[in-house]
Order: structure tokens, then sequence, then C-alpha cells
């Protein structure tokens, strides 16, 4: 975006908003010379959402002020809906309905920014341990996004006609959020969407771009907890014994087997064994061993072919080992926690790369790549209405940053990471543009 200054950019905004007829250049105009002027009030608020950041199911603060700023920004507010989620709705006479979303929640980690509102939140969480806390994920810039967004549309209502959702949604770092509020009727208690848009951060595109993915972004999750049965005995007599240790160390190689020789080379898909726990002593066989695993996909069939064969090689070894029936192993699939990937609406997400181009430049909307973490986003687009979403990533680093890891070869700063400094003033400003030109290009205005 380009930086006019702010008191001539403002006159000509004023002068353009006197005229009901507006180019697609003067809207343009308006949008930035808006973001300029509302820039020192979002600047505040981010930094006060970053000085205190709250973890899932604990938004109570954080949610207050969402709530606040899309009141005061003329919207009809709703809190506590499906834990601490916020919902504010505009109605600007007929039309779709657009759905906006932002996440709330901070994660435990300890901030080492060194930035001057750097959060020293440290709280008990909801096991009862004492945790730091930091907007680690940068929830506080979509916030901020959601915010400055809602003022722009408010301002701009002889522009598009239709209605505006917007929701400030907890709990999204443990998938949670997005299914209790749809669970508490979001859908039949407000106007249904017939598109649903949101923004992630990230680090690997420079500030001031954005980033599309059509189809599957995130993955489908599944965490696997096994806990592997033995019979035990004297180290130094293992023929006494039905070793577990042995028995999950053949489980975890056979696992291995899954991805790459179960599955089409084209569907991808992880299996990890990221704990395992067994034995006390060198000199005693132990009874039991537990292991805890990640399991990631795309599509719901590769995700349900993943878990029939976790339990069917956890089986099937044990049988190999001589178990009894009685101590084969358990296998406990938490899909209660699960996640549910992402997939992007092809044709809303072309929608919007064509939207993005003409407002941001073709040179700062990117092509970004599917990656296999998890967002609870999945949700809006996985109840009986089908509501078509699309989640398009944010650029939150300067671009030299990016170059010189590119050039000596050391890894950014990640998401979820204390040192995590994003370049907050033009992620936000292009946060704010790219989401208001979305709801204008989905909410057009009637013709009279
Ligand atoms: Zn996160
Ligand atoms: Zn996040």
């Amino acid at each position: 975006m380009k930086n006019v200054p702010l008191a001539s950019a403002l006159l000509a905004a004023l002068a353009l908003l006197a005229s009901p007829l507006r180019s697609a250049d003067d809207t343009k105009a308006v949008v930035s010379a808006k973001v300029e002027a509302d820039y020192p009030r979002l600047k505040a608020f981010y930094e006060d959402l970053h000085l205190h950041p709250e973890l899932s199911l604990m938004e109570e603060r954080t949610s207050g002020k969402v709530a606040v700023e899309l009141r005061a920004a003329g919207y009809d507010v709703t809190e506590k809906f499906g834990g601490y989620g916020v919902v504010a709705v505009l109605k600007n006479g007929p039309g779709p309905v657009l759905l906006i979303r932002s996440d709330m929640d901070a994660l435990p980690v300890e901030e080492v920014t060194g930035l001057p509102f750097a959060s020293h939140v440290r709280v008990k969480d909801l096991s009862g341990r004492d945790v730091p806390v930091m907007h680690a994920c940068g929830h506080d810039i979509h916030m901020t996004v959601l915010s400055g967004t809602a003022r722009l549309l408010a301002s701009l209502r002889d522009s598009w006609s239709g209605t505006v959702i917007l929701i400030g949604q907890p709990a999204e770092e443990r998938v949670a959020g997005a299914r209790a509020m749809l669970t508490a009727g979001l859908y039949r208690q407000f106007p249904k969407p017939d598109f649903a848009i949101a923004l992630h951060d990230e680090t690997d595109i420079p500030s001031g771009s954005v980033g599309m993915i059509e189809g599957f972004s995130h993955a489908n999750v599944d965490t696997a907890t096994i806990t592997v049965h033995g019979i035990s005995s004297h180290g130094a007599m293992p023929y006494l014994s039905k070793d577990p240790i042995v028995l999950a160390a053949r489980i975890i190689v056979s696992l291995q087997t899954i991805v790459s020789r179960e599955l089409k080379g084209t569907d991808p898909a992880v299996v990890t064994v990221g704990s395992i726990h067994g034995g006390t002593k060198s000199n005693i066989i132990p009874a039991e061993v537990k292991m805890e695993l990640t399991l990631r996909s795309y599509s719901d069939d590769v995700r349900a072919h993943l878990v029939a064969a976790v339990r069917r090689i956890c089986r099937g070894e044990a049988i190999a080992a001589g178990l009894p029936d009685e101590l084969m192993p358990e296998i406990d699939v938490n899909a209660a926690e699960g996640a549910t990937s992402v997939y992007n609406d092809p044709a809303l997400t072309q929608r919007l790369r064509g939207t993005f181009i003409a407002w941001l430049g073709a040179e700062h909307v990117v092509a970004y790549h599917p990656a296999m973490v998890s967002e609870d986003f999945s949700e809006f687009g996985r109840t009986v209405e089908h509501v078509p979403i699309c989640m398009f990533r944010l650029g939150a680093i300067p671009a030299k940053t990016i170059a010189e890891s590119e050039r000596t070869g050391v890894p950014l700063v990640s998401l979820h990471s204390g040192k995590f400094a994003p370049e907050a003033e033009p992620a936000i400003k292009t946060g704010i543009t790219a989401m208001t030109a979305a709801a204008l290009e989905l909410l057009p205005r009637t013709k009279k």
C-alpha cells in the first residue's frame, strides 16, 4: 500500500465519500485513507491485546474488548456465545451473508521478543499449572484486522449490500472454539452465511502480501494413545515375559508402512509417534508401554484409513508376539479433540485471489503451500449447511528478513515461538484492506 500523507488523504477521502458514485480506484483510495486514519487506534488496540494474552477457554477480557470494539463500530453484538464467542452482525439491505472470523486465544509460551509491549503474563492454566502466556500465533493481529474491517464496512455502507457477521472465536489452539459456537447454534440463531472467510498471519510471506491456497490447506488431526500391554518379569528371564518394549518397537516400525506402503503417493499423510514411556529400571521387563501418536491427513477417507491401520497393526503385532486376547493393545483415538482439514472452496478462493490482485497488485498475492498443521476454521464449512469457506494467509515478516533467511539458510522464527515478533503495521493494514476488499466483492451493491 502507498503511504499517503494523512491530512491530504483524508481530505481526498472525504471528497470521494461525498460522491455516491465512486470508481474502483476511488474506493481503494477511500479505504487506504481510512485505514491510515484509524491506525493509531488500531495500534493501541493491538498492543493492549498483545500485553494481555489469555489462554484458550479463558478469553474473558479479550472477548470483552472485542465486543466493545465491534459494538462501537455499530454492530449488533452477542457475547459469551459458545464459551467466550463474540458474534457481531451488521445488516445492510438485501444480499448475501458474509461471515468473517478472527480467533482470540493465546498460547502457553514465554515471550522473549524484547518488544516494549511484550507480554509478561503468567497464569494458572486449566490444569492448575503456572504457565507464561503470549500471543505467539498472532491472533492479536487477527482481532485488530477484524476491528479495522468492522469500522470500514460500517462507514462504507453505500458501497455494499447484504449482511456481515463478524466472529471473535475462542479456543482455536485447542480446536474447540469453532465447534462450540456452531453447536451453540451460530447458523440457526444468526443469518446463515453464504461465505465464511478468515485470515492467518504467516512468517514466510512478506508483510504487505497475502498467500492463497485452493483446496486443502490444513490437515485433519487425530491423536491416538496406545497402551501396549505385556507380561512383566525379571530382566534376566525374558522367556517368562511378554515384553511390551519389544512389542512397542515392532509396532512403531510397522506403523511406518502405513504411509509408505498402504496409501497412494498422491495422498498426503503423516504418522508420528511423539511420545513413548515404559519401564522403571534396566533389569525389569515392565507390564506396559504407553505411546502417543499424531495422525495427519487431508481427505476423510485417508483419515479413516490411518485410524483403522493403527488399530490393525497394533493388534496384529500383539498376536504375532503371542499376547493373549485380554492383553491386546488398547487404542484411544481422541476424536473429540481431533481437528478437521480446512478445504478452501476453489471458486471462492479464485474470486478472492482476483480481488486481492486488483487491490494489492499481483506481486503481493502469492501462491502458498498447504501444511499438515491444524486450524479449526474448517468447522465453519463442515456443517450440513456446507458453507463455502476460504482462509488466506497474511504476510507478517519483513521481506528482507525472509530474503536473509533464504541467503543464510538460518530458519525463520516460526509461529508459536517466543521470538515471534510480527511486523504489525503493514500486516494489519494489508489485512484490513484485503478483508474489506473481499467483503465489497462478495456483497456487491444491488442495482437500483
Ligand atoms: Zn497457533
Ligand atoms: Zn493461529
